[in-house]
């Protein structure tokens, strides 16, 4: 298991990326004090103890990243972004995290360990309709409350990386400071936040869960109200000439495999079992 907490308060990360960091497993111990848990990371690699401190200062904050932590398999600055980014929006629309309603939408404008860690601390997730990317390539994202409308959209300070090594002095290299620095830097100096207006229409974008319609040309169906009126037919987006990433092979087929092939990797199993009666 990659990241255990027990009744001892240890912790195992194995990092995979980061300066210096690959390859390591790191046991964190800590100690608490108050609602507050500091753990010690000591790199467990016999040849060269490595402590590293991560100041995990509030329980939510530890929560989300170590949610995310064990899903990369690895903890690093962007998550902490993310999860800080998420829980400042929180505070800031008044509003309690991790949701588990869809009253808080997020836009991420981009993908990987930064959109979990937003995801871990908001409860916004692409499988929950809550979250979307919007791919500009900017460790940015806007939180909406989309009960009052009131949109935030935030973006790390300019200054974060240069004040983040004075709150890690000791950090073996720029990376580790930027992951412990991020933890504890007040929420002034890490981001910038700042009300937006949203340009698209939020509800159209959610659109209508449980419509579903049929493309009158490849046949395929259309949920969530994605589909647009062509020339006078219902067409998906991508036969309507928007949005298409693909362009199908010069003699397109249906690919399968051979039965007996796809039949050996599924079990049956029925829902339920049938009870065993004696005699
Ligand atoms: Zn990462
Ligand atoms: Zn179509």
């Amino acid at each position: 298991m990659l990241l255990h907490r027990g009744k001892c308060r240890e912790s195992w990360f194995s990092p995979s990326t980061g300066d210096g960091a690959a390859g390591l497993t790191l046991l964190a111990t800590g100690r608490d004090v108050g609602n507050l848990w500091f753990p010690t990371f000591v790199a467990v690699n016999k040849r060269k103890l490595n402590p590293m401190t991560l100041l995990i200062t509030s329980t939510p904050l530890r929560a989300a990243l170590e949610q995310s932590a064990t899903m990369h398999r690895h903890l690093c600055p962007r998550q902490v972004l993310g999860a800080r980014m998420g829980m400042y929006a929180g505070e800031l629309l008044g509003l309690e995290l991790p949701r588990t309603d869809k009253r808080l939408f997020t836009f991420v404008e981009t993908d990987g360990c930064f959109a979990d860690g937003v995801s871990t601390a908001t409860g916004c997730w692409l499988g929950r309709r809550t979250l979307r990317l919007v791919d500009l390539g900017k460790v940015a994202a806007t939180f909406v409350d989309t009960r009052t409308g009131q949109a935030i959209r935030m973006h790390p300070h300019p200054e974060a990386r240069v004040l983040a090594r004075s709150y890690a002095p000791n950090a073996r290299s720029r990376w580790h400071a930027y992951l412990e620095a991020y933890q504890i830097m007040p929420v002034a100096e890490l981001l910038v936040a700042r009300p937006v207006t949203l340009t698209l229409d939020l509800a159209a974008l959610i659109g209508r869960n449980g419509i579903r319609t049929q493309c009158e040309q490849c046949g395929e169906e259309i949920i969530n109200q994605r589909e647009v009126l062509h020339e006078g037919r219902v067409l998906c987006p991508g036969c309507a000439g928007a949005g298409r990433y693909w362009s199908e092979a010069e003699a397109p087929e249906v690919l399968e495999l051979p039965y007996t092939k796809v039949e050996e990797r599924y079990e049956f199993v029925p829902a339920v079992q049938p009870v065993r009666r004696n005699g």
